[in-house]
């Protein structure tokens, strides 16, 4: 991107924001798009989409190394498609919009279990890529700023208390009435922060030259704003 015009530069401006579950990503990262009128790419979705193929097979987590080939056939065997707008990511599944059902925690756990396998990320890591050359955009996810754009304009790293992501998330889940406990919501979420931070293959990490902003105690107003100042600064 060094030797672009400016024009070309701001029209593919890449914000990336990575953290654990429960930090905001989405919503903040959606709103940030929506503000800038640039594509929004939630890079989990994919992750879950394919979580989502392995639990309509059968499958359950923990996924050994075996299981890899049965999960890499099924993502051959399906279509995933991603479309990124300012307004949100749609993912579709062999054509039909799957948006609700990748949302269930039975879908979080199977979409931590699938994306530790390395042959689910070299499928969907050059895709990621290529959406975000081909338009620039916000995009969202645990390894964006370490491994998918390191040299992305804006780094993020999000990431709230324990506590205050649990009841996040619970709210979220309550609201799709998806009735689950405080309790539960944090135990699941616990096991997908060590999950996704204690993984060989891509481990949730603060990229380098990242700004870190904790959300605790914070609006959503005052975490976009936050962000936008940021993006204000570097352009
Ligand atoms: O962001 P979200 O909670 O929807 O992501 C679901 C799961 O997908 C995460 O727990 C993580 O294991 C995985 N993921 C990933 N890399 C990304 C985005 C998500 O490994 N870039």
């Amino acid at each position: 991107m060094a030797n672009s015009s400016p024009e070309d530069r701001e029209s593919r401006l890449i914000i990336v924001i990575d953290g654990p579950a429960g930090a905001g990503k989405s919503t903040v990262a959606s709103r940030l798009a929506s503000r800038l009128e640039i594509p929004y790419l939630d890079t989990g979705a994919m992750y879950r989409a394919v979580g989502l193929l392995a639990i309509r097979d059968g499958l359950e987590p923990p996924l050994d190394e075996g299981a890899s080939n049965r999960v890499v056939d099924l993502m051959n065997r399906h279509r995933i498609e991603v479309e990124a707008a300012d307004g949100g990511t749609t993912i579709l599944v062999d054509g039909r919009d799957v948006g609700e059902d990748i949302r269930t925690p039975e879908c979080s756990l199977m979409a931590s279990a699938v994306s530790a396998l390395a042959e689910v990320r070299k499928a969907l890591v050059p895709l990621q890529r290529e959406l975000g050359l081909q338009n620039g955009g916000v995009m969202e996810g645990r390894d964006i700023g370490t491994v998918v754009f390191p040299d992305a304009d804006l780094k993020v790293f999000l990431t709230a208390s324990v506590d205050e992501r649990a009841r996040r998330r619970h709210v979220d889940l309550s609201e799709r009435n998806l009735e689950t406990s405080l309790e539960e919501v944090r135990e699941q979420q616990q096991q997908r922060d060590l999950q996704d931070t204690s993984r060989a293959e891509s481990p949730l990490q603060v990229a380098r030259g990242s700004v870190v902003v904790d959300t605790t105690g914070l609006t959503l107003d005052e975490v976009v704003e936050r962000l936008f100042e940021e993006v204000v600064r570097i352009r």
